[in-house]
């Protein structure tokens, strides 16, 4: 197997490889090399984040979808900007910027930039199709991108599971309150943290 040798990453020599259509990543470290496979994106479908949903969706099906609504709208979904996307798809949970850079570079064996990172969760919030959870400086990708919708979003402080909700109830209350205040409102998060089902002990709800 040929291979390329791309950077030095975090004090580890990596690159990667191909038998076939199967890519490799490869970490040189004293002598030894470590071959493990790339995965594909899961194409098994995980139960959807929105309870009004009540669906299933694969991540490259939500991926897919991201690919066709960014087409439609005339705007860019780079290389770069699909990477990231796909891998907090892959995750399912609030990842921060950090273990996000540290998951792209496992996965492609290459460094990737902060700066260039940011820019790309920048213009995936822009189109909606990720957002960022703020209460803990960590991003989500948006369960349906093809409604025109305000998050809301249930944390659990215990396991780090999100769920998204759409209530048109908050928003009126929050758009109410705004015009009693003559606010003119750029942008509202509403994040509630607290214990998710499973993470309640038996008997302490
Ligand atoms: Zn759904
Ligand atoms: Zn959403
Ligand atoms: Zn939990």
């Amino acid at each position: 197997m040929p291979l390329v040798v791309s950077d030095l990453v975090r004090g580890r020599l990596v690159g990667s490889c191909h038998r076939g259509r199967q890519r490799y990543n490869v970490t040189l470290l004293s002598g030894n090399a470590e071959i493990r496979p790339i995965e594909p994106l899961p194409t098994e479908p995980q139960p959807c984040t929105d309870p009004d949903c009540r669906g299933q969706h694969a991540p490259t099906e939500r991926v897919a979808l991201a690919v066709s609504l960014c087409a439609a709208r005339g705007s860019k979904l780079t290389t770069l900007r699909r990477q990231v996307l796909e891998l907090l798809w892959e995750r399912g949970r609030p990842t921060g910027a950090y273990a996000l850079i540290e998951a792209l570079e496992l996965r492609y064996s290459r460094p990737f930039g902060p700066p260039t990172v940011y820019r790309a969760l920048e213009f995936l919030i822009s189109e909606r199709l990720v957002s960022k959870i703020e209460s803990r400086n960590a991003y989500i990708p948006c369960a349906h991108p093809e409604r025109q919708h305000e998050c809301l979003f249930f944390i659990c402080r215990i396991c780090g599971a999100s769920t998204e909700l759409e209530d048109p109830r908050v928003v009126q209350v929050l758009a109410e309150d705004a015009a009693a205040l003559g606010y003119h409102v750029t942008r509202s998060v509403v994040e509630v943290e607290g214990a998710c089902p499973k993470c309640i002990p038996a008997g302490a709800a």
